[in-house]
């Protein structure tokens, strides 16, 4: 694999070089005018010729509308699945973490902002790959699962499509971590070769969502119901931000959704922000703030709580929602199944069917650390 910019490559450069990588993108409409009307997120950008989209890599050429940043990857690492705040889908496995640049969202507190906003995207990070480089990758490093993942792969839509197809066919599973601001259509496409979800949900209020994201809210929730009743497996996590999510109503909000519109059975993840991009007035949330949240979910019947982004704490583990036996212990992403935990998912000592799934599957599960 090759870095297709060179350090000094410019900003002109850059343009040049991508519009010879470009790919037609999948959903759009031409409206007759040499204007396309983007379907792939909810803003459904017109965009005029020579122009891009909100997410500045999505552009009219020639009344065609083409995903510039098709194959085109910043970070490609090994990680391990529960990085992705997944913790019910084949447990411990290590992933290869895909990235791109651009975004359909711009949030105040983003945690990938130098990637996620394509101005701050220093050329030089940017690497060009093919879908069959991408699964010889996996292949080689031993991930069983490609995670596509950082900055929202929302965007990298076309990539993602035909990788992942490919990827099934050559026995990887795929994750999609994501925001979730999708249009119908596009979340219809991925339900067909996405094997697991990971959607960040940033909070149950229509005007947080306008005010600190660019976005809306009611697409997220579509999207999220869409998956659930399409029964494929899913994780929801909530960011709590200091100074603006840290508190009960938002808490409340989101195991209503969980209780009212999905299930109890669906992991729930309340993870710490640290400061960040145009949001750094206010300290990392506290552990104690993500316990509070966890523990309300956990005594309104929600089965499986966790806090995130810290690094040893009961609210990492998995325990049987029936008996309370420790079915799985995580330190940092460190991940130890316990033998009360049978390959089906089942507990052990109670015989309680967990959600936990893809534990058949043949895959490498040693940790990285070993407990002492
Ligand atoms: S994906 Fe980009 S171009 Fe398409 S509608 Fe969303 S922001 Fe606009």
């Amino acid at each position: 694999m090759s870095n297709v910019f060179s350090e000094q490559a410019t900003r002109h450069d850059l343009q040049t070089q991508w519009e010879d990588r470009r790919k037609e993108a999948y959903l759009y409409k031409k409206l007759g005018n040499g204007k396309v009307q983007c379907h792939l997120c909810p803003r459904q950008c017109q965009i005029a010729e020579n122009s891009v989209g909100f997410c500045k890599v999505r552009k009219n050429m020639g009344g065609k509308l083409y995903a510039q940043s098709y194959g085109k990857a910043t970070h490609i690492t090994v990680e391990r699945v529960e990085t992705e705040a997944t913790f019910h889908y084949m447990p411990g496995a290590k992933i290869l973490s895909l990235g791109n640049f651009g975004c359909n969202l711009d949030c105040d507190y983003c945690q990938n902002w130098v990637y996620s906003q394509l101005q701050y995207t220093p050329p030089s990070t940017i690497y060009e790959y093919s879908t069959q480089q991408v699964i010889d990758t996996a292949k080689s490093s031993g991930t069983p699962i490609l995670s596509w993942t950082y900055n929202d792969p929302a965007v990298w839509f076309e990539f993602v499509i035909d990788t992942a197809i490919e990827a099934r066919k050559a026995g990887l599973k795929n994750l999609f971590k994501s925001a979730f601001f999708l249009s119908p259509e596009a979340v219809s496409e991925l339900c067909k070769v996405i094997d697991v979800f990971a959607i960040s949900i940033k909070a149950m209020d229509p005007d947080y969502y306008k005010k600190f994201t660019k976005g809306w809210l009611e697409p997220v929730l579509a999207g999220t119901r869409s998956v659930f009743k399409a029964q494929i497996p899913f994780e929801i996590s909530n960011l709590v931000v200091t100074g603006l999510t840290n508190n009960n109503e938002n808490y409340n909000r989101v195991i209503d959704f969980f209780l009212k519109e999905l299930s109890p059975d669906i992991g729930l993840h309340f993870t710490r922000f640290h400061p960040d991009y145009k949001y750094m007035q206010y300290p990392k949330t506290p552990v104690e703030d993500v316990m509070a949240a966890r523990n309300l979910a956990l005594e309104r019947g929600l089965k499986y709580v966790y806090i995130g982004n810290t690094f040893q704490s009961q609210g990492l583990n998995t325990y049987c929602p029936s008996c309370k036996t420790l079915l799985i212990e995580r330190y940092g992403i460190n991940t130890y199944l316990k033998d009360t935990l049978s390959d089906k998912g089942v507990c052990n000592k109670c015989g309680f069917q967990t959600k936990v799934v893809g534990l058949e599957l043949p895959y490498d599960r040693t940790p990285a650390v070993k407990l002492a």
